[in-house]
C-alpha cells in the first residue's frame, strides 16, 4: 500500500480534531497513511515548508491561512478568490493551495436545511466570516457584518476586494457594539470568542428574533453564545459538520478523486456517529 504524509500546520492545535477524522478516513478508504499534527509557534513558521519535505499535502489553521496563501502563491479558484488557503497539496515537488472551508460551510447549511436568505447577522470578518459574507451575498441575503470599531474600515476594504464595491446595496458594515435593532434571521459568529471554555462573552446579549444562531466553533461544542441562543428558543448549529465537510473535500484533494454528494454525506454521518458529534 502507497504510505504517504499529511498534517495539521496551526498554532496552538490544543482544540483540533483533525487528526481523529482523517484517521477515521483513512481506515474507511483503506490508506496506509499519517495524519501528524505540526503546531508550529510563529518565530518557526518561515521554515516550516523546508523543514516539512515529507508531506505530501497539509492543511492549515489559524493563524497561518493567509500568510500560507501568500508564500505558495499558487492556487485554485476557490482560495485565489479568498486569498487564503486551508489545504495545501504538494505534487512533483511544487505546492498547490485549495480552499475547502467554503464547501465545508455550503455543505453544512444544506445538511442543516438552513435557506441562507433574508436578515442574516454575522459577527466576525476574518477568514471565516469573509466565507459567510461571500455566501450572503451571492444569495442577496440582506447581510450586516458586525465587526469592533478599530476593524470598520478594514472590513469595508475586505468587501471591496471580494466584490469590487458590487454588493453594496444589500450589506451594512456595523459596529460590534452597536448592532442596528432589526430582526435578523440568522446570525452567525465568526470570531473566535467562545473558544477559550472559561470566557464569559458571547458577543450579543441579545437575540434580535433569530430563528437560527450558528457558531463556526466546534470546540467546545457548545459555546456560551449557542448556549445563550438556546435559552431564547433559537435553533443551534455548531461548526462540527463544517469541519468534517471540509476534511472530506481535503480528502478528495489529496488522494486526487472526487465523491458523489451522496458518498460525502454517508461518509459525514459516519464521522459524527463515530466522534458522537
Ligand atoms: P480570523 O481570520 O483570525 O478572524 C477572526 C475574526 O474575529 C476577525 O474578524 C476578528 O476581528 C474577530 N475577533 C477576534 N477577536 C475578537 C474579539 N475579542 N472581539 C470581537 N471580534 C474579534 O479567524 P478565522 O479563521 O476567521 O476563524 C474564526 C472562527 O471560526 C474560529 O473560532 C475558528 O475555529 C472558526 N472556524 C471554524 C471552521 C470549521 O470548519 N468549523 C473553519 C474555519 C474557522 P479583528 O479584525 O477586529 O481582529
Amino acid at each position: 500500500m502507497n504510505e504517504k504524509t499529511f498534517g495539521l500546520l496551526g498554532f496552538p492545535l490544543s482544540h483540533s480534531f483533525s487528526a481523529l477524522i482523517y484517521n477515521i478516513i483513512f481506515k474507511l478508504y483503506n490508506k496506509n497513511y499519517k495524519y501528524l499534527l505540526l503546531e508550529t509557534p510563529p518565530e518557526k513558521i518561515n521554515s516550516f515548508i523546508k523543514t516539512q519535505q515529507n508531506l505530501d499535502g497539509f492543511n492549515i489553521t489559524m493563524p497561518y491561512k493567509n500568510y500560507m496563501f501568500s508564500l505558495i502563491n499558487n492556487g485554485d479558484k476557490t482560495s485565489s478568490f479568498f486569498k487564503t488557503t486551508n489545504t495545501v497539496l504538494k505534487r512533483e515537488g511544487s505546492y498547490k493551495c485549495y480552499n475547502t472551508d467554503y464547501f465545508g460551510f455550503l455543505q453544512s447549511l444544506k445538511f442543516f436545511n438552513v435557506n441562507f436568505k433574508g436578515n442574516i447577522l454575522l459577527l466576525g470578518l476574518g477568514g471565516a466570516g469573509k466565507i459567510v459574507a461571500t455566501e450572503a451575498i451571492l444569495k442577496k441575503a440582506n447581510l450586516t457584518v458586525a465587526v469592533r470599531r478599530a476593524s470598520l474600515k478594514k472590513a469595508t476594504k475586505t468587501l471591496n476586494s471580494l466584490f469590487s464595491e458590487n454588493f453594496n446595496e444589500n450589506v451594512k458594515i456595523v459596529d460590534l457594539y452597536s448592532i442596528p435593532k432589526e430582526k435578523y434571521g440568522i446570525i452567525v459568529n465568526a470570531t473566535p470568542i467562545g473558544m477559550s471554555p472559561n470566557t464569559k462573552e458571547t458577543l450579543l446579549n441579545e437575540f434580535f428574533g433569530c430563528e437560527t444562531a450558528i457558531d463556526l466553533i466546534y470546540n467546545p461544542k457548545e459555546t456560551l453564545f449557542l448556549k445563550k441562543a438556546k435559552k431564547h428558543g433559537v435553533k443551534t448549529i455548531n461548526g462540527f459538520m463544517m469541519l468534517i465537510f471540509q476534511a472530506i473535500k481535503a480528502f478528495e484533494i489529496f488522494t486526487n478523486s472526487s465523491f458523489k454528494e451522496t458518498e460525502t454525506l454517508k461518509l459525514a454521518l459516519k464521522i459524527k456517529e463515530k466522534l458522537k458529534c
